[in-house]
Formats: structure tokens, C-alpha cells, sequence
């Protein structure tokens, strides 16, 4: 008796933890966590790395006021955006580099 409503215990739990987690990430995925920045905002094809390289693209700005999201070369997008000057490729919200421009 004592060991079933354990482990019935132990698989409640077990399957909370799991939505939970599982609710986490597809929000990461998307953008709309409010936590770290999607990390799928990549360029896939990598034709616009030594645009980012030189540029010193980060998916984390450090200074808030200088988010990509806020750049007038920044196009939004769904979760990620895109930059004009890299290609348009997909870069993070809350990214930047020193080009960033902000909007008036
Ligand atoms: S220019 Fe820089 S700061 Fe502006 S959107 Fe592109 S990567 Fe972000």
C-alpha cells in the first residue's frame, strides 16, 4: 500500500516536472519566454559571418538601450527578427552589434 501511493507520488511528479519543462522550452523556441534570447536566430547558411564577426554581433546585449529590436535595421519577425545589413538573415532580439542605429 505504502509503495503504490509512492509511486504514484513519484509519476505525478515525474509528469509535472516534464510539462513544465516541456512548456519552457517551446516558449524559449519561440521568443516569448522574457528569459535568454531564442537561440535559433541564426544564419543558417553562415554567408553572413564575417558581417557578425566584424561587427561583433552578440545574441545578448549588454547595453539594453542597444537591443536589436530597437535598431532601425531590425526587421521583425516571428520570434527572431532579421538584420538588413546581414543579409537579411535571422538575428535575436535581444541581440546587437556595433552597428546598431536606433529607431526615431
Ligand atoms: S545592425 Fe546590429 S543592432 Fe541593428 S539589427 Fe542588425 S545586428 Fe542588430
Amino acid at each position: 500500500m505504502h509503495n503504490d501511493f509512492s509511486r504514484r507520488q513519484f509519476l505525478t511528479r515525474l509528469g509535472i516536472g516534464a510539462l513544465a519543462a516541456t512548456g519552457a522550452a517551446a516558449l524559449a523556441a519561440c521568443g516569448k519566454g522574457g528569459g535568454a534570447a531564442p537561440t535559433a536566430c541564426t544564419d543558417p547558411t553562415g554567408g553572413s559571418k564575417p558581417q557578425r564577426d566584424a561587427l561583433k554581433y552578440v545574441d545578448n546585449a549588454a547595453d539594453q538601450a542597444k537591443r536589436c529590436d530597437l535598431c532601425v535595421l531590425w526587421v521583425p519577425g516571428d520570434g527572431c527578427g532579421t538584420c538588413k545589413i546581414f543579409n537579411n538573415t535571422a538575428v535575436a532580439p535581444a541581440g546587437t552589434c556595433d552597428s546598431f542605429a536606433k529607431k526615431t
